[in-house]
């Protein structure tokens, strides 16, 4: 079923304390942890609970909780006192994309370049 936990999913086993991380945001819908390989002073990945294997994914089967996330982003970046940062969903490996829990990366606390690698 979409949105259902996946066994082998390393986002999953975070959603449901299987795999430590170190949190800093929770709601009903969201979970956010530190990336624990950091490429800003700031980052952190915002996930929903429910498993979907990438942005545009979950905003067609459930748009309020694609906003839901877009939400924790803005908190997150507020907490952190950010005024500029970068939200990046890599969608599929060719862009970089590693796990297939759609993520938030939440990037900031240092000058940014574009185009990005
Ligand atoms: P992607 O490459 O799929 O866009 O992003 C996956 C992110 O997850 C990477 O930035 C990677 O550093 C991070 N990551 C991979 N394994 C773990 C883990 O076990 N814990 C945490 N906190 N982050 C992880
Ligand atoms: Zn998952």
């Amino acid at each position: 079923m979409p949105g259902e936990p996946q066994d082998d999913c390393l986002f999953c086993k975070i959603v449901e304390g299987h795999v430590p991380a170190t949190i800093v945001r929770e709601t009903e819908t969201t979970v956010a942890f530190r990336d624990i390989n950091p490429q800003a002073p700031t980052h952190v990945l915002v996930i929903p609970r429910a498993h979907y294997p990438n942005a545009a994914a979950l905003a067609a089967a459930e748009p309020a909780l694609a906003a839901d996330l877009l939400l924790a982003t803005q908190e997150i970046a507020d907490e952190d006192k950010l005024e500029s940062y970068r939200i990046v969903f890599n969608t599929g490996a060719g862009a970089g994309q590693t796990v297939f829990h759609v993520h938030a990366h939440i990037l900031g606390g240092r000058g940014m370049q574009w185009p990005p690698g």
